[in-house]
């Protein structure tokens, strides 16, 4: 016999917000699915793991959805697909609605670039008969977190000859992988005394590329010379190429379950391909949108969003313009009546440093996507704090369609801070929020999120791109 709950406990059902487990929400069958997705995510986390990677793997599969290369010149009509390649590291899709453009778009916006160690322009040298990389850290890293874990080497070099030359090294089991040292705690008694942020210095991340000699009696510097015999048999590349290169190390870890019950995905990369990839998949599944819907994958965001491929610039708005123009609409109609989910991470609740949350509203894994008002640091400051009624709006959706969510702020007042790529698109008059999921050591090699979460992302782009 069910009993009968008390006058007290219904009110509080009623009036309190107390958000669950989204496995305590959702069927068995639902759960089912969203494993079933995030095997496919592990896969495309393994072959993503920079930006040019994930760019490439999403237009091959955006090409084998119908997508074509847009044409400003061309007449589009409803449920046409079409995507802009932006320098091979930042890319955007979009589905063409049957409203007309002046009703403004749905968009989403993901970033692909993650923290990582990039080479020097000129990396390459020796040392005691060893040779590395010296390198120059990419995004917000703890520098100790980066030593004594494998490496893998990705990235493009151009040559002399105006050629270039893909690099993908570490990541297939026959591969050679690299390694930054750190010293052994028998020896690191002065070390220690540095605060953790000091414990390993940027000019002490230097990659471990070599030892062997390359066979001569009168040349110096063989082991460098060694290596780089190695790389120009293998790329025909010299020394002088890496000044015209972008290489990235990153962890050479795959994606993989965590957990007995495996609730949980531990990788490289998860901010932000964790959003990145249910916004470009929500995209591939829609079909006859009413609004024209827009995934941007974008690059640079975790360096401010500045270049050329982030989204400070005004490749996206180029974009708009000439999608306005094949309707004969101003672009900035399109602009201001667009509404978009900016979709980032969020930190997950950490309760081995509860102290840099406010329990009430942090984020927790597995409590749904998270809907992140505003970011900023020291009062608001860097965001763009979406108003009561886009949050109104957003959150009609996901409760109207059974999507499990969640509010969450980066930390406690003062704690800290960090900013998304929300502040770009309001500047350009659009209504944006980010909403995406929530992370386990954010920004470390290794990061940890919540599979029910990621699929509830999806479920959310999908639902926003379906809008009527
Ligand atoms: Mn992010
Ligand atoms: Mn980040």
């Amino acid at each position: 016999m069910s009993k009968e709950k008390s006058k007290g406990q219904a009110l509080k059902e009623k009036l309190f917000y107390d958000p669950k487990h989204a496995a305590e929400m959702i069927s068995d069958a639902e759960i089912k699915k969203a494993d079933k997705f995030c095997e496919e995510y592990k896969k495309f986390l393994d072959c993503s793991k920079t930006e040019r990677e994930a760019v490439k793997y999403v237009e091959a599969k955006a090409i084998k959805n119908g997508f074509k290369v847009f044409d400003r010149e061309k007449k589009y009509k409803a449920g046409d697909k079409v995507y802009v390649n932006n320098r091979g590291k930042s890319i955007i899709l979009a589905v063409i609605g049957k409203k007309s453009l002046k009703e403004g778009t749905r968009l989403s916006a993901a970033h692909i670039d993650s923290p990582r160690l990039d080479l020097k322009p000129n990396p390459l040298y020796e040392d005691s008969d060893l040779a590395l990389f010296k390198t120059h850290y990419y995004g917000g890293i703890k520098k100790y977190q980066w030593t004594a874990i494998p490496l893998s080497l990705h990235g493009v070099i151009v040559k002399k000859d105006g050629t270039s030359v893909e690099i993908n090294i570490g990541e297939d089991e026959n591969d050679p992988q690299f390694v930054v040292t750190d010293l052994l705690p028998h020896l690191g008694y002065e070390q220690a005394k540095r605060t953790l942020g000091d414990g390993i210095k940027g000019e002490e991340l230097n990659i471990l590329i070599g030892s062997r000699p390359f066979k001569d009696d009168e040349a110096s510097e063989k082991v460098k010379l060694n290596v780089l015999n190695i790389l120009n048999q293998k790329y025909g590349v010299t020394e002088a190429d890496f000044l015209s290169a972008e290489l990235e190390a990153v962890p050479a870890f795959k994606a993989t379950d965590i957990g007995f019950d495996r609730s949980m995905i531990g990788a490289y990369g998860h901010d932000d391909r964790v959003c990145a990839y249910p916004a470009a998949e929500a995209i591939f599944d829609i079909k006859n949108p009413e609004y024209t819907a827009i995934t941007i994958l974008t690059d640079k965001e975790e360096i401010g969003s500045d270049g050329n491929t982030g989204l400070n610039s005004s490749y996206f708005k180029y974009f708009v313009a000439d999608l306005a123009w094949t309707q004969g609409i101003n672009y900035h109609t399109v602009l201001s009546n667009t509404q978009c989910l900016s979709a980032d991470v969020n930190a997950a609740f950490d309760p081995t440093f509860p102290d840099v949350s406010e329990r009430r509203n942090a984020s927790f894994a597995n409590k749904g996507v998270v809907i992140t008002k505003y970011t900023g640091a020291r009062g608001k400051s860097g965001t763009s704090d979406a108003s009561a009624e886009y949050m109104g709006k957003i959150r009609k959706m996901l409760d109207d369609n059974k999507i499990v969510w969640q509010t969450g702020e980066l930390g406690k007042v003062d704690a800290g801070g960090g900013g998304t790529v929300a502040m770009y698109l309001a500047a350009l008059d659009i209504d944006v929020v980010d909403l995406g999921v929530p992370v386990l050591s954010m920004h470390a090699p290794f990061e940890v999120i919540s599979k029910l979460d990621l699929y509830m992302a999806y479920r959310a782009f999908k639902t926003f791109f379906e809008d009527k």
